[in-house]
């Protein structure tokens, strides 16, 4: 049989071993530890030699099925599970890294992320190198000058700017660097980094796999050798994902290449809308053509995903005076769910800064995140018309 496209591998993958009796869904599987009265394959299912489950804090049936399918999506060799994305990415770093190592990665990266590669890395030894994020040039330079890994996120958050993958992780390889790269904002359905080079997959599963805005999760893919190596961390460090989490993320997925589809759609129109729209001042989403690695994200993306972001003439004055007129707009620090959400990033994804670290970063006071949801474009369209007139 060939390749399911990614549309039937969001709905089927990882699924079939643990439907029991025939039931249309993966069970959710609350036991804390499993039991064997053999002692001989109690000792191989603990050892790895068998299949099974132990304890839960190591693997779990639900949970496996959560990974079975990422792993399916990204066309991945392995995958593993954490708690939130912020666990994926931490228990990445202390599981690959060792003091006298040194990170290569950009300046716009996800706040928490930041702040490991700002705060805690730093004090456990890692250097931590950030270059402008665009400038695809330095940032080769300083792979070529010898580093342990090179971390990217692309689309980055919340500026949406667009870094290119492949060219970036051959030039890692060349120097013996893993790849790693945050696809939380393209999802598998948009863009697959593993096929363009990189070695590893991280994923906040929280925001589009789940799309619910209902559960927390995060995922590791990638080569067999190192997600082995993160989860044999994760399960002595203790930061996995729960059944019932693992199967309301999997019941989001199956929905995920429609959701992404109908948000590509969607966030593609609207951009456009703002784009001429006169209060605007700025419009990011590189589905644009005007967007600086518009040929980029072309190339390396199947769709420009549901997020993006806008500035408004006026900085936050006008910020605050739009939010509270917004009628489609769940004001909340999250992304990617059915519902769209959106707010300014001193509220969300970079309320750790300060005024003058945002502008540093490129990110002004006026800019609103602006994450697409399942609704009508034309009531979305609307809305936004409503907010910033008047
Ligand atoms: C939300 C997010 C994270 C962190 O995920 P959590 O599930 O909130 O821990 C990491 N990277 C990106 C791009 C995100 O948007």
């Amino acid at each position: 049989m060939t390749r399911a496209s990614l549309d039937t591998t969001a709905v089927w993958a990882g699924e079939d071993d643990l439907r029991l009796t025939g039931a249309t869904t993966v069970p959710i599987s609350l036991g804390v530890a499993h039991g064997y009265p053999d002692f001989e394959h109690w000792q191989a299912v603990a050892l790895g030699q068998a299949p099974g489950h132990i304890y839960a804090r190591n693997t779990n049936p639900t949970v496996e099925a959560f990974e079975r399918k990422i792993q399916a999506l990204e066309g991945a060799e392995d995958a593993t599970s954490f708690s939130t994305g912020m666990a994926a990415i931490s228990n990445l770093f202390f599981a690959l890294l060792k003091p006298g190592d040194r990170i290569v990665s950009a300046r716009d990266t996800y706040g928490g992320t930041n702040q490991l590669f700002i705060d805690t890395l730093p004090r456990w030894g890692v250097r931590v190198t950030l270059c402008d994020t665009t400038d695809a040039d330095a940032i080769e330079a300083e792979i070529a000058r010898g580093c342990a890994m090179l971390y990217l996120e692309t689309p980055t958050n919340p500026t949406l700017k667009v870094q290119p993958i492949a060219r970036l992780a051959a030039a890692a390889r060349r120097r013996g660097a893993l790849t790693v790269v945050d696809n939380t904002f393209a999802t598998p359905i948009n863009q697959n980094p593993l096929a363009l080079g990189a070695d590893l997959v991280v994923h906040s599963a929280t925001k589009f796999l789940g799309g619910h805005a209902d559960a927390m999760g995060g995922a590791l893919c990638g080569r067999r050798d190192l997600v082995r190596a993160v989860y044999h961390h994760r399960e002595i460090n203790g930061a996995s994902l729960d059944a019932m989490s693992a199967y309301l993320l999997l019941r989001g997925m199956k929905t995920l290449a429609l959701r992404i589809e109908r948000q590509n759609a969607s966030a593609l129109r609207i951009a456009r809308w703002l784009a001429q729209h006169p209060r605007v001042e700025r419009v990011n989403y590189p589905g644009l053509e005007t967007h600086p690695q518009h040929d980029i994200a072309a190339e390396q993306m199947r769709g420009f995903g549901g997020m993006m972001s806008f500035a408004l003439k006026g900085g936050l004055d006008e910020v605050r005076r739009a939010l509270p007129r917004f009628k489609r707009l769940h004001r909340a620090a999250n992304l990617g769910a059915v519902e769209t959400v959106g707010g300014p990033p001193a509220t969300t994804s970079h309320v750790e800064c300060t005024p003058e670290e945002r502008a540093a970063m490129g990110i002004p006071e006026g800019l609103i995140r602006y994450s697409v949801g399942i609704e009508s474009a034309d009531d979305l369209i609307a809305d936004l018309d409503h907010a910033l007139a008047g």
